[in-house]
């Protein structure tokens, strides 16, 4: 896409791999015989998400929901709108919200809401990367892979303007 393009690399394959990895073990350990269901957050989480239940050995079910916050940009436009729902129901059941990158925290709280009014067991959050400095709602995370700086980044399933989603690892957007 002109004028952007993927630069310096923020987190590579091997270490997305590794923490991937631990973050398998430690949910599989806390949510060992719950048979909790994994909500992945469309379309950033994809990836994210294709490899975290892999590194899962336990039983699980997965769905996804799609929302919409950036319009496309690299910066929120601060109003969520649900662009697909869950396609299965909840109430009862252990969620966790696998989510690609907490920014402002707007997209996650307005996910957690719209979950915990479906009267579900449990719902926790596993976040890939975190950004912080940008909160303007708090937000509880119980999973994190990686604190990453204050940069829009691109690659392992995030996305400028559609494209870089399918970059095995994470790059910095840096101007062409
Ligand atoms: P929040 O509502 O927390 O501000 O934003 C969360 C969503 O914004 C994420 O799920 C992600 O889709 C998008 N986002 C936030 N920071 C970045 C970034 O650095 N790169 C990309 N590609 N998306 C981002």
């Amino acid at each position: 896409m002109a004028g952007h393009r993927p630069g310096r690399v923020v987190i590579g394959e091997a270490e997305l791999r590794a923490r991937v990895a631990e973050l398998g073990r430690a949910i599989a350990r806390d949510y060992a015989g719950k048979e909790p269901v994994l909500v992945g957050v469309l379309q950033g989480a994809f990836m994210f998400m294709a490899d975290l239940v892999r590194a899962i050995p336990i039983d699980l079910a997965t769905d996804f929901i799609s929302l919409s916050s950036y319009e496309g940009g690299t910066k929120s436009s601060g109003q969520v709108r649900l662009v697909s729902d869950l396609s299965i129901p909840i109430a009862g059941r252990h969620v966790l919200i696998v989510e690609d990158i907490v920014d402002t925290g707007l997209t996650l709280e307005y996910l957690r809401r719209s979950l915990e009014a479906r009267s579900p067991r449990s719902v926790r959050v596993c976040a890939l990367a975190d950004k912080a400095s940008h909160r303007q709602v708090e937000t509880r995370l119980d999973y994190v892979g990686f604190a990453i700086p204050d940069v829009y980044v691109v690659g392992y399933g995030f996305d400028y303007e559609g494209l870089y989603r399918n970059l095995p690892h994470i790059a910095a957007l840096e101007d062409a």
